[in-house]
């Protein structure tokens, strides 16, 4: 979604309000897949010299996979943010690139719900996860594991890490 904010460079100091619908492409985060559906962008955007500022309400919903069961899960994401257009800015460290009389808003929304996504997702408080040993769903399945074998699995990680490849 492309601003064109040629008012605003020509009247610097004054604020134009905007709104948005910006869709951002799925992504792998730190191994995970996460998606957003199309968010909203509400707020202005400022002229000063060459460069504008953009300061916007984002909001939407997220969804990735629980960090213990690997089950979708969707839930509301929002941020207040504010970023610095100018021309030849590198992406990154609040400052996007200006193209002519243009923004694109699309990297300054994802960079700014990523900042927000909470540390893992998981579907319920109390997921109870995958079986260690056979990788059931324990929400789901009772799996015929002997319960009470309590001495650490010190092969339950890499057991994890192979379901996950497998899950991709
Ligand atoms: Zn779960
Ligand atoms: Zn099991």
């Amino acid at each position: 979604m492309r601003l064109n904010v040629s008012t605003a460079l020509a009247n610097p100091g004054q604020s134009y309000p905007f709104q948005a619908e910006i869709l951002i492409p799925p992504m792998v985060v730190l191994d995970d897949p996460v998606s957003f559906s199309p968010v909203r962008c509400e707020g202005e955007y400022v002229g000063s010299g060459s460069a504008v500022t953009v300061r916007a309400h984002i909001e939407g919903k997220v969804t990735s996979r629980c960090a213990k069961c690997l089950e979708p899960v969707t839930q509301d994401i929002s941020c207040q943010a504010d970023a610095l257009f100018t021309p030849g800015a590198r992406e990154g460290e609040d400052e996007y690139p200006l193209e002519g009389y243009q923004v694109d808003l699309m990297p300054y929304a994802r960079e700014a719900l990523l900042l927000e996504l909470p540390m893992r997702f998981l579907c319920s408080e109390d997921c109870k996860g995958l079986c260690p040993h056979c990788g059931a769903n324990l929400n789901t399945t009772r799996c015929s594991c002997r319960e009470g074998d309590t001495k650490p699995n010190p092969f339950a990680a890499l057991s994890e890490l192979r379901i996950e490849d497998e899950e991709v």
